[in-house]
């Protein structure tokens, strides 16, 4: 899909997955890589020294294999197995800043329900922080949503 140039730019493109990974893979392979798909990077594994040596990786009925290697490149994404495991150091967070701007932007409920809002988005993002996933702040999210509905109901109803 072309998009208009700006800033001296001629054209962009925004091809898709099932595109451009198609040409990454085949781009690779052309100089040598060997693709596997349906592996996942489950270990690292350390020598003596620290240094890492190797990977076990696991196939989709669960079997492991060890290959020994001189270099690892964690390019697994956001939420990298990779980093996690050699517990690589975090340089952004922007989880508790997010929550804060989810907490200012219902500004439209009067400001105290904005505080509140705000602060429960910090609470959230210090969680995902925690836990590394955002899974339990939208449980906590979801259960407090219920919770209150729940209560409103009967307060209404009394
Ligand atoms: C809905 C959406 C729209 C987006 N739109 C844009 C856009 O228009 N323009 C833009 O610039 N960016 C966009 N992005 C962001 C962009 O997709 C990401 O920044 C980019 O894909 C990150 O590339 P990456 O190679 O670091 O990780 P990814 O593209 O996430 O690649 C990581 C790969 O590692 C694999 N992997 C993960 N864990 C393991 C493991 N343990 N073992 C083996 N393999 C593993 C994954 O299967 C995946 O193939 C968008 C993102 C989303 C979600």
């Amino acid at each position: 899909m072309a998009v208009k140039p700006e800033h001296g730019i001629e054209c962009l493109f925004a091809p898709r997955r099932t595109v451009l990974d198609r040409l990454l893979v085949d781009a690779a392979r052309k100089v040598g890589a060997e693709v596997r798909h349906g592996i996942a990077l489950s270990e690292v594994e350390y020598a003596a020294n620290g240094r890492i040596v190797g990977v076990t990786l696991k196939d989709a009925s669960g079997s492991r294999a060890t290959i020994g290697t001189d270099i690892v490149i964690g390019a697994d994404g956001r939420q990298s197995t990779v980093a996690r495991l050699v517990n690589a150091r975090t340089y952004v967070q922007g989880c508790n800043a997010s929550g804060i701007v989810f907490g200012l932007s219902h500004g439209y409920q009067g400001w105290r329900m904005m505080v509140v809002i705000a602060v429960y988005g910090a609470m959230f993002g210090v969680m995902a922080h925690l836990r590394r996933s955002l899974r339990p702040g939208m449980m906590a999210h979801a259960t407090q949503d219920a919770v209150a509905g729940v209560l409103l109901y009967f307060i209404a109803r009394s």
